[in-house]
């Protein structure tokens, strides 16, 4: 019988923005098997919403961190490590954004900044903040997990930008799993069915996206962010020690449907 114990272990949050972020369903679980972890939140407007969630879990190291600004990553990543006891064995990365009107017109109409904007926070942010981890990272390696979604594959109109910048850090999970292999570092993907959470709801039409998935997944109903979190604890923790470098769907099994 193998029991699930992350005593000692530490792992870095980034994306919780209040109490529906899937980082917050996946935090819970981390803290309930054990594991110490720090937070970061995206701007002051967010630290009123993030930090009484903290306390729920006894308190917990908390910085403010746009992942846009590189030297502010790297002093992140430090502290953390310091704060848990000198080293990082997780990092959940759970961040994407791309201006508004990107995500309601046509995919042509996509603009040069829009698809920078997109791509450099929801994307690049990911090898960034991973290159971070592993300056801290220990010498029995760690797990590394993003949050993707199925418009990397296929068209969900109005994803538009977003679409691209989830298959773009769906290959980073691939290429950097396979840079990081021999350090013992794992990378991995969750790409969740909707949910709605404060990023979800700037997708027009999310609601009838929801309704979609209802009536098309082989279950027949939408997810819970606890089932992300109980996907993410799988893969993050020593259960999941033989997979890296792939995309998970936990989507009630939307993803096999073709009609
Ligand atoms: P959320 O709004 O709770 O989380 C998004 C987070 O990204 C927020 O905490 C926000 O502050 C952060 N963020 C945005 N720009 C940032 C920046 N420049 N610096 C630092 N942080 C920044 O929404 P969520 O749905 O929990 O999203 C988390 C992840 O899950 C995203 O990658 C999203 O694409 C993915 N996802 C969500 C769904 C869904 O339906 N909710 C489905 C599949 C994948």
């Amino acid at each position: 019988m193998f029991t699930l114990d992350l005593k000692g272990k530490s792992g870095l949050v980034l994306g919780v923005a209040n109490k529906r972020s899937l980082a917050w369903a996946i935090a819970r679980d981390l803290h309930a098997a054990g594991a110490h972890l720090a937070f970061t939140y995206q701007s002051e407007r967010l630290k009123e919403k993030v930090e009484p969630l903290l306390a729920e879990i006894g308190g917990a190291p908390l910085y403010e961190c746009d992942v846009a600004d590189d030297a502010r990553v790297d002093a992140v990543f430090a502290a953390a490590a310091a704060d848990l006891g000198g080293r990082l064995d997780y990092l959940v990365h759970s961040i994407a954004f791309a201006p508004r009107e990107e995500l309601d017109g046509n995919f042509l109409d996509t603009s040069r900044e829009g698809f920078r904007i997109a791509l450099d926070v929801s994307a690049y942010s990911f090898i960034r903040t991973a290159r971070s981890f592993v300056a801290h990272v220990g010498p029995d390696g760690g797990s590394l997990l993003t949050l993707t979604y199925l418009a990397s594959e296929r068209v969900v109109p109005k994803y538009n930008v977003m679409g691209s910048a989830k298959a773009a850090l769906e290959h980073a999970v691939r290429q950097l799993a396979s840079e990081l292999g021999e350090r013992r570092i794992r990378v991995n993907a969750i790409s969740a069915g909707p949910v709605s959470t404060l990023s979800a709801r700037g997708i027009a039409g999310f609601t009838d996206i929801l309704g979609h998935y209802r009536e098309k997944a082989p279950m027949r109903r939408n997810i819970e962010p606890e089932e992300v979190g109980k996907a993410a604890l799988f893969l993050l923790s020593e259960m999941g020690s033989g997979i890296t470098g792939e995309v998970l769907h936990v989507d009630c099994g939307f993803h096999i449907m073709a009609v």
